[in-house]
């Protein structure tokens, strides 16, 4: 048997409370516990629970069913905590699409449950990228800044002062975390929570770093090179293991995320990995033929227009689109450049022009 909280005091509200202050006792509760806002190890957890209770008191009947018969009630009616989608009701709260861009519940790694107070993974980083058209297309290299934490060098990660003590907190033998044991009836409940005594960092120390405030960490901006492959467009995502924020208690760092945003060509325009050009012929090159240079992604190419070519008539030139490519440089799709003509009409006419064009109508109607 799982051991629940009740969702009043989850909440924090009275058992008479009103629709209005169960939603703002959830506000505050959310904003504390949102795994992105707070590093404690039990803040995922936390925030579960503080949206599960939200999720059955903002709802009149299951709120009645609940205060009835509790837990088990809802239980025997279908209702399991695993449905509660937790991003609904957050958006719902504070307006959708808001906050980070990694959606924690959207998977990835935080989605893990971090009960064990060993070294976690550091939180991930994104930053937008702004490329030209052929940037995105061929693939380019760039150096990003990249605001993340790294150790502070003043006090080499420890948190203390250089010279001053720090030493594993003796309270939860530098795990952090503290089980709490509860006797209710005939069964010993046992719940796990940071630490008190050191924040959930696992050290006590005599003298934090001034530099660092006792975290261990500082904010750096960092220069980073970053090749970016070769067929991106905009709303490409790009991740990058290992070049997010420091982890905790020496876990791996976070992952960094590259989101692209491309500039639209000139003359070229984009389907895809595909490229589309218009391209301007002569009245007589569309009726004899004839041979036209058109400039591709990468080179220039003579085609031939065959007599009697129409506007809006469409070539396809296989493999002169925009070439997907991998981290790697691995092409893994090439697409098509499509060449469509239009006639060009002239607007001025020279008087030997217009006397040709007169002769010729002479002979075509
Ligand atoms: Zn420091
Ligand atoms: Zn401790």
């Amino acid at each position: 048997m799982s051991s629940k909280r009740d969702y009043y005091s989850v909440l924090g509200v009275e058992k008479q409370s009103s629709g209005r202050d169960i939603k703002q006792a959830y506000r505050k509760a959310a904003m504390k516990w949102h795994p992105d806002r707070n590093d404690a190890p039990e803040a995922e957890d936390r925030f579960k629970e503080v949206n599960e209770a939200y999720s059955v008191l903002s709802d009149s009947e299951k709120r009645q069913i609940y205060d009835r018969f509790g837990h088990s009630g809802l239980e025997n009616r279908g209702f399991s905590p695993s449905s509660v989608d937790i991003s609904s009701i957050f958006n719902e709260i504070f307006g959708g699409g808001g906050g980070s861009i990694f959606d924690f519940f959207s998977g990835g790694s935080r989605q893990r449950t971090s009960r064990r107070a060993g070294p976690q993974k550091g939180r991930d980083v994104a930053i937008e990228v702004n490329l030209t058209f052929e940037e995105a297309a061929l693939g380019s290299k760039k150096s990003l800044n990249i605001p993340r934490s790294d150790k502070c060098s003043t006090c080499d990660g420890s948190g203390g002062m250089p010279g001053t003590d720090v030493s594993t907190c003796s309270t939860c033998h530098g795990r952090g975390v503290v089980q709490y044991v509860r006797q209710q009836g005939f069964s010993r409940i046992i719940t796990e929570g940071a630490c008190n005594d050191c924040n959930g960092s696992g050290k006590k120390i005599a003298k934090p770093c001034k530099k660092c405030r006792g975290t261990g960490q500082v904010t750096k901006e960092e220069s980073i090179d970053v090749a970016i492959p070769a067929g991106v467009n905009t709303g490409s995502r790009l991740r990058i293991p290992g070049l997010g924020e420091l982890g905790v208690r020496d876990g791996p760092r976070g992952d960094l995320y590259v989101l692209i945003r491309s500039s639209t060509h000139e003359f070229f325009d984009r389907d895809g990995l595909d490229i589309l050009l218009d391209v301007e012929i002569s009245f007589p090159l569309a009726v004899l033929g004839g041979k036209i240079q058109v400039p591709t992604l990468r080179d220039e190419l003579e085609i031939t227009i065959p007599p009697g070519t129409k506007g809006n008539e469409i070539f396809r030139l296989r493999g002169k689109g925009i070439q997907q490519k991998n981290m790697k440089g691995k092409v893994l799709e090439t697409g098509s450049q499509f060449v469509r003509t239009k006639i060009k009409i002239p607007q001025k006419l020279s008087k030997e022009q217009e006397k040709a064009i007169r002769a010729l109508s002479e002979v075509i109607s």
